[in-house]
């Protein structure tokens, strides 16, 4: 199973955005609310400290106007007015006793003359009347008939400061009852208003004030609340009068405001909590837990790999939407893995089954209840023959063709039941059932002439043709097996010269198995010293001279040896050939060292496998080799077979370049197998083409037509040409009437150990000197 995702869950991440959005609304909420209850606290605060402060000033304006009052009762009066003449003490003992006084709540009583001297004063001293003290009556005087008091008569009341106390002052002209008679002097009630004064009002109000001086030019009409710090003050000033009442003092409603804010924010809180859990409520049950459901779907898909999950569609929503068309997806990938599965077991090319189809028949056929019937089957393994010379010399394209047409002319031969397969390239498989092996057989050759008729492609005549290895199934043998069988009869087919047929024979295993023998024994041939250089001879039969030789690799095992095209094809396979190049490498230009004194123009020829070339170290290996033995690079030439050439012509060509470039030679062997056009034997470095022996047999019988050709084509190229296989007089005659002079082969000296050669040469030049 699959790792589980780390995965982020939406109503987390949901729940403590809008956990942070709510509080900072809820904050914003309980600011706003807060400051305006707070405003609406400081108005009533103020409301009330305007209010102590006018009842404090109502107060005391009861008190003016009752002095104002007492001080006119006494003043318009015949008595008061007689006593403004005669001064009479009794006046003042009738009617300003102490008694009297303490009544009126005066503290001074105070007479003056029209010429505002003082007539007489009272005031009430150690519980004795006395007359005022002369400094106070000097500055009450001058207070209050100042020409700061701008009225027409001096009545009226002051608020007066001496000391840092304020006096209470009640003016009145004295008359008679009826106001009939000229005033003829003032009286002044002075009341003083002093802390036991301030005392009974602040008892009597319940506010706790103070009486502040101001200046009398100042006026302002209305009562002023400020509050600073928490502390509240209240000022009015009194109407005309040099005084103000101040209030200060804390806030009433304190208690209140903590408790009606505490209330605001626990509400807050509780409200934000609230819209949260509704909103979680909300969205889990209509998304959330939802979305957490498709979640575990999709894991489920994954983990189990369960492609039935489809996605729960309740209504018409987005999910349902998301839903649906995730369910569409499902439905695709499904279709999609149907197709593949047809992919699976089919080449697109041909649309014919593949190996695995192949492989599932025949394990098919394995089961015990259908052994019975399909008992004589027969596996056809179909390989075209030198299809990669179509593919690299015609294009890709061309090879397609050439596949989708094979696979029509077979399909035209097979019936309903038989398999037809590709197993890829240029391999078909053909599954024939209820056969016995002769007939199929028959169809094989039979589809071998269908499949030679002519082909056009693109105006182009194309041959194809192919090899084909027949086995037959047996019971308990392995599909694997059957498929090997057919292959070994295959390669057979290929070694016998390609475009046949082939049956199974359990001789073939004991090819493979010799094979196997073969390869293991092979790994150890060079440190064994079981490898040896032998040499063949090349003659220029126009002097005899011999003027090169062949360098081929022996093997010799228990005893015998083992033909080279034999353990070459093994050694190419596994990669051992690459050392094997450089044993014969090194034989070969030991060779022409020794022979260098007597035989200065002798060359050498070795043969170079493709596996070779794909190996960096083989232009460096040649030089290094050459120069051990003070060699000239000319004297090595470098053979590649024209199959070998044909194939790999691209990625040899650098090389091939390079080594042409630093003297050395290529000679074409096995020229004529190869299918080698005219262009690409232009375009190649070659020096000399060796034509093949099976071109050369044929002269005997008088058949020249392919050696004639080829001998011309390589004049025309200006190349030199070295006849292979030569046999018999008969051949070198013909060859040398055709215009060929080198030439190879056991009608001059067969392939021969080094320590053989010297003599052979020897002998030859002495039978040439005859
Ligand atoms: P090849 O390169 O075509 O070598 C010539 C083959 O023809 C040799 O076979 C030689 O013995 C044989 N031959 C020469 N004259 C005659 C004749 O008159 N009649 C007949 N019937 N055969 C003749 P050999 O030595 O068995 O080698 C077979 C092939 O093995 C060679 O064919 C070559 O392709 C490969 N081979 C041999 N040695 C080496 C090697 O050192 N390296 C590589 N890469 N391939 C090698
Ligand atoms: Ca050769
Ligand atoms: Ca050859």
């Amino acid at each position: 199973t699959k790792a589980v995702l780390p995965r982020e869950s939406i109503a987390r991440w949901t729940l403590i955005r809008l956990g942070l959005l709510l509080l900072f609304v809820g904050t914003g909420f309980y600011l706003v609310s807060a400051i305006l209850l707070g405003q609406r606290f400081d108005v009533f605060e103020s409301e009330q400290y305007r209010q102590d402060v006018a009842r404090v000033v109502a107060v005391i304006e009861q008190d003016r106007l009752s002095l104002l009052s007492s001080v006119n009762d006494y003043a318009k009066w015949n008595d008061s007015y007689a006593y403004m003449k005669t001064r009479d003490p009794e006046y003042l003992e009738n009617n300003l006793s102490a008694e009297a006084i303490v009544n009126l709540r005066v503290d001074w009583v105070v007479f003056f003359t029209l010429s505002n001297q003082v007539w007489s004063s009272l005031e009430l001293r150690d519980d004795t009347l006395q007359p005022v003290l002369k400094e106070n009556l000097d500055q009450l005087g001058a207070l209050v008939f100042s020409s700061q008091v701008s009225r027409q008569s001096y009545e009226g009341t002051y608020i007066l400061w001496q000391q840092g106390q304020a006096l209470m002052v009640a003016v009145s002209e004295v008359t008679d009852n009826d106001h009939k008679q000229p005033g003829n002097g003032h009286m002044v009630f002075v009341r003083h208003l002093n802390d036991t004064y301030l005392g009974g009002i602040r008892k009597l109000t319940g506010v706790s004030f103070e009486l502040l001086p101001v200046e009398i030019g100042i006026d302002y009409p209305a009562i002023r609340v400020n509050d600073m710090d928490g502390t509240w003050q209240a000022r009015k000033k009194l109407d005309n009068l040099a005084a103000e009442i101040a209030v200060s003092g804390p806030g009433r409603l304190a208690d209140e405001r903590r408790v009606t804010e505490l209330l605001l924010a626990g509400n807050a809180l509780f409200l934000v909590v609230l819209a949260l859990l509704g909103i979680h409520w909300i969205l889990n049950r209509r998304v959330l837990r939802r979305l957490a459901e498709f979640s575990s779907l999709a894991d489920r898909r994954r983990n189990e790999a369960d492609n039935q999950v489809r996605w729960p569609v309740a209504g018409h929503d987005e999910l349902d939407n998301l839903a649906t068309s995730l369910n569409e997806l499902m439905d695709d990938v499904e279709d999609h893995h149907t197709n593949l599965s047809y992919l699976a077991d089919h080449d697109v090319l041909t649309d014919l089954g593949n190996r695995r189809q192949l492989m599932a028949r025949l394990e098919a056929m394995q089961h015990p209840s259908r052994r019975q019937s399909d008992l004589s089957c027969s596996l056809l393994l179909v390989d075209l023959d030198s299809f990669k010379l179509v593919n690299d010399g015609l294009g890709h394209a061309a090879g397609d063709w050439v596949l989708q047409e094979v696979a029509s002319r077979i399909r035209t031969l097979i019936r309903e039941e038989d398999t037809l397969v590709r197993l890829g390239g240029d391999e078909f498989a053909l599954l024939l059932c209820k056969i016995t092996p002769e007939n199929a057989l028959h169809f094989a050759e039979r589809m071998l002439i269908a499949l030679s008729l002519p082909a056009s492609y693109e105006d182009r005549q194309l041959t194809i043709s192919a090899s084909v290895g027949i086995a037959q199934t047996q019971p308990d043998l392995a599909p694997a097996e059957l498929l090997r069988n057919a292959d070994l009869a295959m390669y057979e087919a290929k070694r016998l010269g390609k475009k046949r047929a082939v049956m199974f024979d359990n001789a073939l295993l004991d090819v493979a198995a010799r094979r196997l023998r073969l390869e293991q024994a092979l790994h150890s041939a060079l440190e064994d010293g079981a490898l040896d250089v032998w040499f063949q001879p090349i003659v220029d039969c126009r002097d005899n001279t011999v003027t090169g030789m062949e360098a081929l690799l022996r093997w010799s095992l228990d005893g015998g040896y083992i033909p080279p095209d034999e353990f070459i094809s093994i050694a190419e396979t596994n990669g051992l050939i690459v050392q094997f190049g450089k044993f014969v490498l090194s034989h070969a230009c030991a060779a022409l060292k020794t022979l260098q004194p007597e035989y200065p123009e002798l060359s050498c020829n070795i043969n170079l496998s493709v596996r070779q070339f794909a190996d960096i170290g083989l232009q460096q290996d040649i030089h290094a080799s050459l120069q051990k033995y003070g060699l000239s690079p000319n004297l090595l030439h470098l053979e590649l077979t024209e199959s070998l050439v044909a194939e790999h012509e691209i990625e040899i060509l650098p090389m091939m370049l390079a080594l042409v470039h630093s003297g050395l030679k290529f000679h074409l062997d096995d020229f004529g197998t190869g299918y080698s056009s005219l262009e690409r034997l232009r375009k190649l470095p070659i020096d000399t083409l060796k034509i093949d022996r099976s071109f050369v047999t044929p002269l005997r019988e008088g058949d020249d037509v392919m050696v004639r050709s080829m001998i011309r084509l390589g004049q025309e190229l200006g190349m030199s040409i070295i006849a292979e296989g030569v046999e018999t007089e008969e051949e070198l005659n013909r060859l040398r009437t055709l215009g060929c002079t080198q030439m190879q082969g056991y009608l001059f000296a067969r392939p021969m150990p080094f320590a053989d050669l010297s003599d052979w040469l020897a002998r030859w030049k002495q039978s040439k000197i005859k």
